[in-house]
């Protein structure tokens, strides 16, 4: 292996910049994934250089420095690595509608109508208080909306990441300035990824 090599680097997006317009502009898009993205991978690889966690996966080392505050910084930046990588994922080009069969029937179960899910994850985008990301996860065989604060994310408290939601004010800020509520309606409606959100789903009843 080349030692010079980053072990972390920036994955590509999986649309264009321009794939998400008008809810997430080109603009938001190049600085959210090739600035803010690229500067945790960058920051990553700097600190992890010449110490035990250098060549460790993002999860070996997101699971080795969560809660320990020696390491707070290293936690942040491969968190923010794994989280916008999720993000990314989690919305896609024409997205919203209607979720598979599979996921549709545990959110029916769960929050009785894809509506009430959806107001429940624009709830906890509304009430972070500060930077952060809202989650759907399942836990068990319940799925549960959850909101973590700044790098935070479900993965430390044993649960498993279904989709996420990005509320940092970098994720909407040149589209919609302070209105993070009409940014997430927007991005539930029209840019959610449901067919990501049942694959995770499937994954995870698979490890239960
Ligand atoms: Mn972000």
């Amino acid at each position: 292996m080349n030692e010079d090599a980053p072990t972390h680097v920036l994955p590509a997006l999986p649309y264009p910049e321009d794939a998400l317009a008008p809810v997430i502009s080109a603009q938001t898009l190049s600085f959210h994934h090739g600035k803010h993205h690229q500067g945790y991978v960058n920051t990553l690889n700097q600190l992890v250089r010449d110490t035990p966690l250098a060549g460790k996966s993002l999860a070996e080392i997101i699971a080795a420095t969560a809660g320990q505050a020696a390491l707070a910084t290293t936690f942040n930046n491969a968190a923010q690595v794994w989280n916008h990588t999720f993000y990314w994922n989690s919305l896609r080009p024409d997205g919203g509608g209607t979720p598979p069969p599979a996921l549709r029937e545990r959110i029916d179960a769960t929050f009785g109508s894809l509506a009430n899910l959806s107001q429940q994850l624009l709830d906890a985008a509304t009430t972070q208080f500060g930077s952060g990301w809202v989650w759907l996860v399942a836990r068990d065989s319940r799925l549960e909306v959850t909101k973590t604060g700044n790098a935070d994310l479900p993965l430390t408290r044993g649960a498993t990441p279904l989709l996420t939601i990005d509320v940092w004010e970098h994720a909407y800020y040149l589209d919609y300035q302070n209105r993070r509520a009409a940014h997430v309606s927007a991005l539930l409606d029209k840019l959610i990824n449901w067919s990501f959100a049942d694959a995770n789903l499937a994954r995870a009843r698979k490890r239960q």
